[in-house]
């Protein structure tokens, strides 16, 4: 699968945290890897800076109303990258027939439909971005399938799975001799934390990790665990596996990222500095390893290693994302969709942090699940289940006021 020729990159979502870790990493590697097209929401200057530094052919905004302002300080700066703007542009660029890789570090169901096309034109697809695998893994993983495309996971604990199972295992395909897999979870700033304070954490806190540096949402997800809920529908989707077949352990040093366990009692783990760069390197690499950045980890100074159960009362999100696996068709979307608009009203203090696993509870119990039949439909979905959880989030901002 790995090959040493130079690839050429789609970077979706290059302002952010995973695209900064993906930047480092090419930038060591210029004879290896070759910037394509870079995105980015609304942080334009960063996009001019990434421009000068990787001259991509393309660079595509996503929030037209900043395209203009870029246009003028990119030429303004003498680059010759070509500025493109918004969602289908973004499309279009990754099914570029020079395009070998595409990056997918966008957050949340933005980064569905370019996941899909990249997929759909047969991409080497790094995916980061698992908002679309909840939201849409059933259609992208029949496209892959259909399309030979190879998924790699840049999330730790899927990339840790990936690098414990053969080299020719190919992600959509339920491993074989495999027992169960146990994703890891550091627990987020607040397992420990007595939960009738919940309602007293700031953004600032929940965003707050004790050991990985992110962006505001999958930090927020940390904190209500969430983020382990959306990563086992990850899981189930990748490995195609039964929810039942995912356990989690928390584990507060972030040292093991997961384990694969075999039917012959052998447990495979994958072991690092709690660093992004080790599996972005990974995938960046086919399978090759090549240099990330990252500091090798000294165990003796970690010194323990722990591993809890965990707590499915105080975190109830982790139980919902069981649910929605279980129940099937939309739900996976539905839980989504609620779960992207209460953390944003909790960013923008318009509900408390206990206050999000309640509203994505009510709402999955309010909203009708059914098959899913296409991407039109889901994309339907997501917005009418944006606009009820912003009804829901205002009656009660009305009641409390
Ligand atoms: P971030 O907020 O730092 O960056 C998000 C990126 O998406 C930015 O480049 C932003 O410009 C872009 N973006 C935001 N809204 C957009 C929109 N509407 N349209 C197009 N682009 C948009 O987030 P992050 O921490 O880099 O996370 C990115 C994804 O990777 C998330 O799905 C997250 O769950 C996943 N992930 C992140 C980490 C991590 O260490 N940061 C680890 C594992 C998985
Ligand atoms: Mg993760």
């Amino acid at each position: 699968m790995s090959s040493t020729q130079c690839k050429n990159l789609v970077v979706l979502g290059a302002t952010g945290s995973i695209g900064d870790n993906t930047m480092d990493i090419i930038s060591r590697h210029p004879h290896r890897f070759k910037v394509f097209a870079i995105s980015g929401h609304s942080n334009i200057n960063k996009l001019v800076s990434l421009c000068q530094k990787f001259s991509p052919k393309y660079v595509v905004v996503s929030n037209s109303s900043l395209y203009k302002q870029l246009l003028s300080l990119i030429n303004t700066a003498g680059i010759k990258t070509k500025v493109l703007v918004g969602k289908q542009e973004l499309i279009n660029i990754c099914q570029q027939p020079e395009v070998d890789m595409v990056i997918a570090g966008i957050v949340g169901s933005a980064g569905m439909e370019p996941v899909l096309a990249s997929v759909k034109a047969g991409k080497d697809l790094l995916l980061a971005n698992k908002e679309a695998l909840v939201l849409a893994g059933e259609l992208v993983m029949q496209a892959a399938r259909e399309n030979n495309a190879n998924i790699i996971p840049l999330d730790s604990e899927h990339n840790a799975i990936y690098q414990c199972l053969p080299d020719d295992y190919i992600v959509g395909h339920t491993p074989n001799d495999l027992d169960k897999i146990i994703l890891t979870a550091s627990g987020g700033p607040f397992w420990d934390r007595d939960q009738s304070t919940f309602a007293q954490i700031t953004p600032d806190q929940a965003c707050a990790h004790p050991n990985w540096d992110m962006g505001r949402k999958i930090s927020v997800d940390s904190a209500t665990m969430m983020n382990k809920g959306l990563e086992i529908i990850e899981a189930h989707w990748l490995f195609k596996l039964d929810e039942a077949k995912i356990d989690v352990h928390v584990h507060p040093q972030s040292i093991i990222h997961s384990m694969v366990c075999y039917k012959d009692g052998s447990v495979l783990a994958q072991l690092g500095e709690p660093d992004m760069r080790i599996p972005i390197s990974y995938g960046l690499g086919l399978r090759d390893r090549i240099t990330s950045g990252a500091n090798l980890i000294d165990l003796i100074k970690v010194g323990k290693l722990q591993f809890f159960p965990p707590n499915y009362q105080k975190f109830p999100c982790i139980a919902l994302a069981r649910e929605a696996i279980k129940i099937g068709g939309t739900a996976m979307a539905i839980l989504n969709a609620v779960n992207e608009v209460s953390v944003d009203a909790f960013l923008n203090k318009q509900i408390s942090f206990s206050a999000i696993a309640n509203i994505n509870q009510q709402i999955m119990q309010q909203a009708d699940i059914t098959a899913i039949e296409s991407v039109q439909q889901l994309i339907a979905l997501d917005d009418e289940i944006r606009h009820l959880t912003e009804q829901e989030i205002k009656k009660k901002v009305s009641i409390h006021a």
